[in-house]
């Protein structure tokens, strides 16, 4: 085995075009031209952003004995919004071409967002249409919430929002999660969701969506312990992209600048890979203060406070918030796991996937399409289903299958071959090392589970 040929510098079109002969991610209603900002995940997407959110959820939630898990609704009384400050502040300078009249973000034409969809810098800082070369308007503040109604009258009153983060669901729930599970500060509420985002200028690929999901936690702690918490929260969530495998070399946390802070946060970091299109953002790390507790006491007339104990005092929690993007993570998986290697002479594509993330787990392969092999192929195959994710290809030649379980980051095929009418063994290849064993058929499963430990 060589190195690779090539980084974690791929090219996002290698991906997409990856990601659309594989199945992992497709346009979204593609045949009718699509929908900006909109993606469906494929066969194999949706196992590896289920395992994504089954690994964050197992760190977040089962592996912890201070937090505890939520599933609120995407639709809420319009007056969170207003309460959260989503309604007044939730928006993005934008700009209209006069000639070619696309939209763009101010922003990302001055070249302040390193993710910028288009990439372009204005030139001579004057901003021109990146598109047309055109003349630009004044830049007009646009939110970023999705409206629609609730109930049959299409009115102001019935107005609702799609909600833009998931993290309000948990705050209006401070006092159901405390009153039923009786916790103590500190404790934090997690939850995974859908959120939509009217983003003027979706793009690099599943990067910035204009639906996509959250994996947030909203941690509750003492005034004044909240720098202390914050900080452990940053190594934390640091270390759970490293245990996945991401490149050490393509992670980074940032401390945001103060005219970056979002309205509601008193300091944040980010969580960083390396993408293409430069260093940009896989999780944010707030300290959000009391704000959001105060402000939805305050509209909605409820008490959400914590009586500690210690003190005698009825006070209101600060909250650090890890919030991460499975989208996001998602993207970051594929491109850190991306490998071209040359073996014996030829071109194999590797996705060096965790285990724990990889869509299929184990592949099992005829060595032929001979008839003496295929029943006891298949007797192979329904001893792992019930295990593990599996697949069973038996079209072309062995070394094309292998190609394709490696391209999709499948850690271990299982091949049945002619001797296996003889010994009633099977052989398992390992994706990375290509090494191959012989097991009994008997022992197989504990052989797998040996090698998946934990996953
Ligand atoms: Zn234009």
């Amino acid at each position: 085995m060589t190195e690779p040929a090539v980084g974690p510098r791929i090219d996002m079109e290698i991906l997409v075009s990856l990601s659309k002969r594989r199945g992992f991610v497709f346009q979204s209603s593609e045949i009718y031209g699509g929908l900006g900002g909109f993606w469906d995940y494929g066969p194999l997407g949706v196992e590896l952003r289920n395992n994504v959110k089954r690994a964050w959820w197992k760190a977040a939630v089962q592996e912890r004995d201070d937090i505890v898990g939520l599933d609120a609704s995407i639709l809420m009384n319009p007056r969170v919004w207003v309460a959260s400050g989503h309604v007044d502040t939730f928006a993005d300078p934008m700009v209209d071409c006069r000639e070619c009249k696309k939209r763009f973000r101010a922003d990302d034409l001055e070249g302040h967002v390193a993710a910028s969809a288009h990439g372009h810098a204005a030139e001579g800082g004057v901003a021109r249409c990146p598109e047309c070369g055109g003349e630009l308007t004044e830049p007009r503040m646009f939110n970023l919430m999705f409206k629609t109604f609730v109930g049959p009258v299409e009115e102001q009153a019935s107005t609702v929002y799609l909600r833009p983060e998931t993290a309000q669901g948990m705050f209006v729930n401070f006092d159901n999660v405390l009153t039923s599970t009786r916790r103590k500060l500190p404790f934090g509420i997690a939850q995974i969701g859908k959120a939509f985002r009217n983003e003027i200028t979706p793009g690099n690929f599943i990067f910035r969506d204009r639906e996509f999901e959250q994996m947030e936690i909203e941690y509750f702690v003492k005034p004044g312990t909240d720098e202390e918490w914050h900080q452990h929260w940053v190594e934390a969530r640091r270390n759970w992209y490293l245990g996945l495998g991401i490149r050490q070399e393509n992670l980074r946390v940032r401390r945001l600048e103060k005219e970056e802070l979002a309205h509601y946060a008193k300091d944040t970091y980010e969580v960083e890979y390396l993408f293409p299109m430069g260093w940009s953002e896989l999780e944010g790390i707030a300290n959000r203060t009391d704000f959001d507790l105060r402000r939805h006491a305050e509209f909605s007339g409820r008490q959400l406070t914590y009586y500690d104990e210690e003190s005698g005092e009825h006070i209101v929690p600060y909250v650090i918030e890890p919030s991460a993007g499975v989208d996001r993570c998602f993207l970051a998986v594929l491109f850190d796991g991306y490998r071209e290697e040359t073996v014996r002479g030829e071109k194999r594509v590797l996705l060096r996937l965790h285990p724990s993330l990889a869509p299929v787990k184990a592949a099992v392969l005829p060595l032929s399409r001979h008839e003496s092999l295929v029943p006891p192929a298949r007797k192979v195959w329904d001893l792992l289903r019930p295990h593990w994710m599996t697949q069973y290809d038996d079209s072309q030649s062995i070394g094309r299958r292998y190609r394709r379980q490696d391209e999709v980051g499948t850690p271990y095929c299982v091949t049945v071959d002619f001797d296996t009418l003889e010994d009633q063994a099977v052989t398992i290849r390992e994706r990375d090392s290509m090494d191959q064993v012989r097991v009994p058929i008997a022992g197989l499963v504990e052989a797998l589970r040996e090698r998946l430990a934990g996953v």
